[in-house]
């Protein structure tokens, strides 16, 4: 039985050194490097290698518009193979990390080694929370635990939801998630057409606090993205507090109590009424399909199908496919469906800029996934990398240099390096197809709209059975389509990839202090303004999230909003209950002066700038950017840290409530 036993665990040492030796032959030298400082605990190591380095100025390429020799983070071959040598050398199955987390000059100094770029200190706080490394710290100080009567309501459990549902928890109010869906994920839940992915590297598109060493890909698809959403929710045990099934009709605040009363439906028709002295909605702002407004769509014989409400059992095997639309969904489908169909034609009514990305379709290696489940603080560094490269160095690219936009087409240096790569690519992709490359030439600004990454659209089109026609829809008949071309293409199944009418909580019915409804307000969600994203004055203990200009266009992901926006919900009411109110309700004057800040600093971006002209949901129907959050992601993140109580009315408890 020893005998058996010592064999075992031979075998499992033995099975764990090789696993470590393969991991280190594969995984990140950087991540890698500052796992042997944490292993080691000699910040000699630092030194010796970050000597070997040229430390640039964050995102210097994009100023200046000159590509480096060597791109951002990637460290030189001979630096690298002597990082994978000392790692052989240093690393041991059993080894620990000694360092823990380390103090704001050693992070400082690590941080700059391991992006090869200068990082400023303002960036501390950010990186140590996206990275993982802390936990989202607590500002405002908590002395008084909610009590049991100040509850909140969540509308939604997707990417914010959750978190909402588990940092309520974690904080101690007493809440419930209303989802009107059978299941948890929002998008990922709603979104199933084939190809559906997320576009946002995976090891940060997922939340700081769950970090997931198993994704099976760079980019993770919406099936596998779900599932990591529903192992989070039974890991903090948070599914009995989601009511599924149950849409929210309504929210109407009650002035006189103080109270939100909130009305549901469930999937039997039934309604219920429920109080909450807050209400959190989280609803994202992608719901509503957009159904075109096409002549005799109803009358096509075959089968229509938007992206957002796909049909599980519908084969498109041998089919004749057309796709309308050509954004992050449409390219999607189409570089998943090529194989399948018999004829494929995509109607193009004005294309994006399309750049490449290799990883976007490739698997995590094994070693990789080792390398982040077992090297100490490996996981942390390779998504601090993760973020640092797709954050604040491209705060630059939508922003217009108005001496550069007098004479370029591009917006400044850095918008015109984005535009070089979009050129490139279509070059390259279609070569002996110049007539390809004429109709998928977009006519604005390179981050207009959202940047597309190809999973295979290009290569698509070059394939014998597909069409590309630059078009619209002119009509349908029974059996196919007539193009604004005036070609007739038949067809049996008609996909429409042609997004979503902007929705901002405009289906919930919800009224504020004086009677009036957000959507009034709002004028149907197409004027939305909120301070911070978030608060709208007469709508007290009101927390929109995924608001009016809080989404983070130039980098990042939803998961960072998810994250600010429900640290920041958790730290207003836990300072309602330290200071004894009840409720805040934003002052007018200071959402109008927040949201005067919001336009003058977007009148800057080519999201609004006279001399792009852009279609898309980014902008109303005026030509304002109602989408996009004009702040650098630091900014935000760091003017959501805790409320500021002058920016406030205060509602305090009446004497009744207090004697009762
Ligand atoms: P989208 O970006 O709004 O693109 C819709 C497409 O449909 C556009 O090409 C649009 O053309 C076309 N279209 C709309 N109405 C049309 C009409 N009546 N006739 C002809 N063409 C029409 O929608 P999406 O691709 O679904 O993406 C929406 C957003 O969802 C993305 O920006 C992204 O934020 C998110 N998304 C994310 C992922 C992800 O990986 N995370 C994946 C998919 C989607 P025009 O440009 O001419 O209007």
């Amino acid at each position: 039985m020893t005998e058996t036993m010592s064999v075992d665990s031979d075998a499992g040492a033995e099975s764990r050194d090789s696993s470590l030796a393969a991991a280190i032959d594969v995984c990140d030298p950087a991540p890698l490097l500052m796992s042997l400082v944490h292993v080691t605990g000699d910040l000699g190591l630092l030194d010796e290698f970050g000597a070997r380095l040229t430390i640039g100025e964050p995102g210097n390429h994009y100023r200046t518009g000159t590509r480096p020799a060597v791109p951002p983070g990637q460290y030189p071959a001979d630096v690298v193979a002597d990082i994978r040598a000392r790692a052989h050398e240093l690393l041991t199955p059993d080894m620990v990390d000694r360092l823990g987390v380390p103090d704001r000059e050693t992070f400082l100094h690590m941080a700059k080694v391991a992006t090869s770029e200068r990082v400023d200190e303002e960036f501390v706080p950010i990186l140590l929370e996206q990275a993982g490394f802390v936990l989202g710290e607590r500002c405002v100080p908590v002395t008084v635990t909610p009590p049991t009567d100040f509850s909140v309501i969540v509308i939604g459990a997707g990417i914010v939801g959750v978190n909402a549902a588990i940092k309520l928890g974690d904080a101690g109010f007493t809440y419930r998630v209303f989802e009107s869906r059978d299941e948890i994920g929002g998008t990922w839940s709603r979104n199933t057409y084939p190809g559906a992915a997320v576009d946002t590297p995976s090891h940060y598109y997922s939340y700081s606090f769950e970090l997931n060493p198993d994704w099976s890909k760079y980019y993770p698809s919406g099936t596998e993205y779900q599932r990591y959403l529903k192992g989070v929710v039974d890991t903090y045990g948070i599914a009995e507090n989601i009511s599924f099934r149950t849409r929210v009709l309504s929210a109407c605040w009650l002035d006189d109590q103080h109270v939100w009363e909130v009305t549901t439906e469930s999937a039997d028709g039934s309604r219920e009424v429920h109080r909450a002295k807050a209400v959190v909605t989280a609803l994202g702002m992608l719901n509503s399909p957009n159904i075109p407004d096409v002549e005799g769509l109803d009358s096509f014989g075959g089968t229509v199908v938007h992206t957002a409400d796909w049909d599980e059992d519908l084969d498109l095997t041998g089919k004749r496919v057309i796709v309308l639309g050509t954004g992050c969904t449409s390219v999607q489908v189409v570089a998943s469906i090529v194989d399948k169909v018999k004829a494929l034609d995509v109607v193009v009514r004005s294309p994006h800029w399309i750049v490449p990305e290799k990883s976007v379709v490739n698997d995590v290696p094994d070693g990789e996934k080792w390398a982040l489940a077992h090297i100490p603080r490996y996981h942390e560094w390779f998504r601090l990398r993760s973020y640092w490269f797709a954050s604040d160095n491209l705060y630059t690219l939508p922003r217009i240099d108005p001496e550069w936009a007098k004479t370029h087409f591009s917006a400044s240096p850095a918008n015109e390096m984005v535009l070089e790569t979009a050129r490139n690519y279509l070059q390259a992709s279609f070569a002996d197809r110049p007539d390809l490359i004429e109709k998928l030439t977009p006519d604005f600004r390179p981050y207009g709209k959202r940047i597309v990454k190809d999973p295979g659209f290009f290569k698509a089109l070059t394939r014998e059975h597909v069409t590309l026609h630059r078009a619209s829809f002119e009509r349908v008949t029974t059996d196919g389509v007539i193009t604004t071309e005036g070609r007739f293409v038949p067809a049996d199944v008609i996909i429409l990839a042609t997004g979503f009418e902007l929705e901002f909580t405009t289906s919930i019915d919800i009224s504020g202090r004086d009677g009036r409804t957000l959507a009034d307000l709002w004028k149907n969600g197409d004027d939305p303004r909120a301070y911070l994203g978030i608060q709208v004055s007469g709508f007290p203990n009101l927390f929109v999230t995924a608001g009016p200009n809080s989404a983070p266009n130039h980098g990042a992901g939803h998961n960072i909003l998810s994250e600010e926006h429900v640290h920041y919900i958790i730290e207003c009411l836990q300072y309602l209950l330290e200071n004894g109110h009840d409720a805040m309700d934003v002052r007018q004057d200071v959402l109008d002066e927040y949201n005067r800040k919001v336009d003058e600093a977007l009148d800057k971006t080519v999201w609004v700038h006279p001399g792009t002209n852009v279609n898309g949901y980014y902008r109303n129907s005026q030509g304002r950017a109602v989408v996009p959050c004009p702040w650098r992601l630091v900014d935000y993140w760091t003017l959501l840290r805790e409320p500021n109580p002058d920016a406030f009315d205060f509602i305090d408890p009446t004497v009744e409530r207090i004697e009762g």
